[in-house]
């Protein structure tokens, strides 16, 4: 039998205590824990895997800049402390990558509004609260890299989307 496709799913939905306060972001969804339960799930940090600590001071892009250009080395992602963190972002972005294809996910689910993680929106640079459109610096590696990039609040149709995969990756049936 075909393996399941596998998702990476930001490791702050899982449960793990990776954020930049030292909490999570527990998603409380019953796809996702069936998803655990059939072996889909790689969960990953990329601020971790970039040796970020926990915690550790909040980060935004820039105001008016967006993930693409911080991967192109023409914008920055800066603490709220004034700390330059761009390399680590982009080696965290990377690292996501590596992981996905050494796990052969082609989906990731990921925590909503963070510079790493934002597939749709992020926070403005500003601090305080607000949101543009726009992704993460590892959500943009990603897409560029031709994965399916979901939200946590579109879980189900990223279940769509592996069970479509399911049907790919499932031998023919035997005549
Ligand atoms: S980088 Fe992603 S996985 Fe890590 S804490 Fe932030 S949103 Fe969660």
């Amino acid at each position: 039998m075909a393996l399941p496709a596998r998702v990476l799913v930001s490791a702050c939905l899982l449960g793990d205590a990776v954020r930049w306060d030292g909490g999570h972001k527990r998603l409380d969804a019953a796809v996702l824990r069936r998803w655990q339960a059939e072996g889909r799930v790689v969960g990953f940090c990329p601020e971790c895997a970039a040796g970020l600590p926990v915690p550790r001071p909040p980060a935004e892009i820039e105001p008016g800049a967006d993930a693409a250009a911080v991967l192109a080395g023409r914008a920055r992602v800066v603490a709220r402390d004034g700390q330059d963190v761009s390399a680590a972002f982009v080696a965290g972005a990377e690292a996501a990558l590596r992981a996905a294809h050494e796990a052969g996910a082609t989906v990731a689910l990921l925590k909503d509004a963070s510079p790493s993680c934002g597939s749709t929106c992020v926070h403005n640079g500003c601090f305080a609260g607000a949101t543009v459109s726009g992704r993460g610096v590892a959500a943009q590696r990603l897409v560029a890299a031709g994965l399916a990039v979901f939200a946590e609040n579109e879980v189900e149709a990223a279940d769509g989307w592996l069970r479509a995969l399911d049907r790919e990756l499932a031998p023919p049936a035997r005549c």
